[in-house]
């Protein structure tokens, strides 16, 4: 597997996407999802050309922080994050793209507070309202918005959505429309501290689809990677 290749294939892939949709390219960013993979692998993508890099785990994270891995381009956060971990990863990211619960809003607010910092966060949005995913329900989102004024230190950049596996290209097609429609809603109500400019959906599978619809963030993992093998964790 050559990510150098990858990276270039998908770029284009992504401008196909975006002419195709009567989008322009340059509005999609592409997040490398670098779980499993190390920071070798992580720079390598970087330096082919990736927008940041996404990271699921706390303490995978840490690792590649302190080795540098990500520098010269932004490191999101994307996984489960658990409470007691946020002073790990608040301040340490550019962007929190999976804050699932009220709960964890408080537990970053208090933490960014403590740091003096604003953390920009994504509203992660249980968009195929599957009982094994966390996120907010679509109907939870207006009261959470309308709460973000009680929240100085955190400011919401947009909505991240994982929509269900999907057997076939287009069966989440409505899921991503249902995200776009959203997100759309969210811009014209205007809220305190939140100002919707990302709308990150869209992965290895289903990419193409997620940018029709209005994506402006893709995060690929397998597609730049390879195959992620599970037997040996980094
Ligand atoms: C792993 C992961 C991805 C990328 O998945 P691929 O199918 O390998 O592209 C995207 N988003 C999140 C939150 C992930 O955990």
């Amino acid at each position: 597997m050559c990510i150098e290749e990858n990276v270039l294939r998908i770029r284009e892939q992504i401008r196909e996407a975006a002419l195709a949709a009567g989008r322009k390219p340059e509005e999609i960013q592409l997040c490398a999802a670098t779980k499993m993979n190390d920071a070798q692998a992580v720079r390598r993508a970087i330096a082919a050309g990736v927008d940041c890099c996404g990271e699921n785990r706390v303490q995978e994270l840490t690792a590649k922080l302190k080795d540098n891995a990500y520098e010269g381009k932004p490191v999101h956060f994307i996984g489960h994050l658990q409470t007691n971990k946020v002073r790990q990863v608040v301040g340490k990211v550019d962007l929190i793209q999976s804050v699932d619960s009220l709960h964890l809003l408080k537990a970053i607010q208090q933490e960014a507070a403590k740091q003096n910092i604003c953390q920009e966060i994504l509203l992660e949005v249980n968009i195929g309202q599957e009982l094994s995913k966390s996120g907010f329900g679509e109907q939870e989102l207006p009261e959470i918005l309308e709460q973000m004024c009680d929240f100085p230190n955190i400011f919401v950049r947009g909505l991240m959505a994982i929509p269900p596996i999907c057997q076939n290209h287009g069966d989440n097609d409505k899921f991503f429309r249902k995200m776009y429609n959203l997100s759309v809603d969210i811009t014209a109500k205007k809220y305190d501290n939140v100002c919707v400019t990302v709308l990150s959906m869209g992965m290895s599978d289903d990419f193409q689809q997620a940018i029709a619809m209005g994506s402006t963030m893709v995060r690929i993992g397998t597609g730049i990677f390879g195959p992620r093998n599970y037997q040996s964790p980094i």
